[in-house]
């Protein structure tokens, strides 16, 4: 199925996507009351396997704790809503998003009288920056827009008002001609992208942000780290200073729907050599042979579709 066809598992039942509708006074759509999900589902030789389905379920509910919204279903009951969701629209590969917002009821800003609302919808999607971005890197500008400060709006949760300070982020970068924008945090240390967890490699050590710096805690990020350290490479979370940007020898994105993108060019000065860097190739590759199912799944990361 691709976007707009198909059928969307909205409240415990499936409904046709046309149907999948919230009124226009829902609480969500006025002051971004929702906390959503993505996933991916990949094929392998013989079967699809949604990528650390756990993991996503984990933070859809402590994002849903945060803020304070009563699920109205068990762990349990959505992780087999998301598979069946994908199963349903007979996906092989897709996208998969799993969200839960305040619906219809009550105006106002408090939101504990509106009911939650959950719904799952899948879909084919493919490369997040570009179907090139994967192999041969992104153009990326700092933008002047800062993440939010601490105690302001909480990164942890991966709210859907959130994502107003990731459009500034993105459109500022684009409408300038880059494919992606890296935010600063409140101190002026080196963030995150727009919908992207950032690293960066100098003298054959990684580097990322750490969670204090207001990213989201990526899913992929944490799989980097297994990653990485499985392939002998130091890794560490470690506050990073703008310039340290230009003067990497590789920089990359991660995230479920960028993947793991080499990040080429920053503000118009090439990272390293122009290319993307060895270190980063081997992360993405390992990467792709976990979800493609072509080395063994140690971790568990892989939900299968039966
Ligand atoms: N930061 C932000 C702001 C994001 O939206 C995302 C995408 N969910 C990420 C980082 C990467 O997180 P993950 O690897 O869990 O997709």
């Amino acid at each position: 199925m691709t976007f707009g066809q198909g059928k969307i598992w909205y409240d415990g039942k499936f409904v046709d996507w046309k149907d999948a509708n919230v009124h226009i006074l829902a609480h969500v759509i006025h002051y971004g009351s929702s906390v959503f999900e993505s996933l991916r589902c990949y094929k392998g030789d013989k079967r699809s396997a949604i990528f650390r389905l756990d993991a996503h379920i984990d933070r859809l509910y402590d994002s849903a704790k945060i803020y304070r919204m009563d699920m109205p279903f068990t762990k349990e009951e959505f992780t087999r809503a998301v598979i069946d969701t994908v199963k349903i629209n007979k996906l092989q590969e897709c996208y998969i998003r799993p969200f839960a917002f305040r619906g219809y009821g009550h105006m106002g800003v408090n939101p504990l009288k509106n009911p939650v609302n959950c719904a799952i919808a899948a879909w084919k999607w493919g490369a997040y920056l570009g179907e090139e971005a994967l192999e041969k890197g992104v153009s990326v500008c700092v933008t002047s827009w800062r993440r939010p400060a601490p105690n302001t709006f909480p990164a942890l949760a991966k709210a859907g008002g959130n994502y107003l300070n990731s459009q500034l982020i993105a459109m500022d970068a684009i409408e300038a001609g880059y494919e992606e924008g890296i935010a600063l945090d409140y101190f002026g240390h080196v963030s995150e992208g727009s919908g992207e967890n950032i690293f960066i490699v100098r003298n054959g050590v990684i580097y990322t942000p750490p969670t204090s710096a207001s990213i989201l805690a990526g899913i992929t990020r944490h799989s980097v780290f297994v990653i990485a350290r499985e392939l002998g490479m130091r890794i560490e979370q470690h506050d990073i200073p703008r310039e340290a940007l230009y003067i990497s020898d590789e920089v990359f994105f991660s995230g479920t729907a960028a993947e793991i993108t080499p990040i080429t060019m920053i503000d118009h000065i090439k990272v390293g050599d122009g290319a993307p860097g060895e270190i980063t190739k081997k992360v993405r590759d390992a990467f792709y042979d976990i979800v493609r199912q072509k080395t063994e799944d140690k971790h568990g990361w892989l939900a299968y579709i039966d």
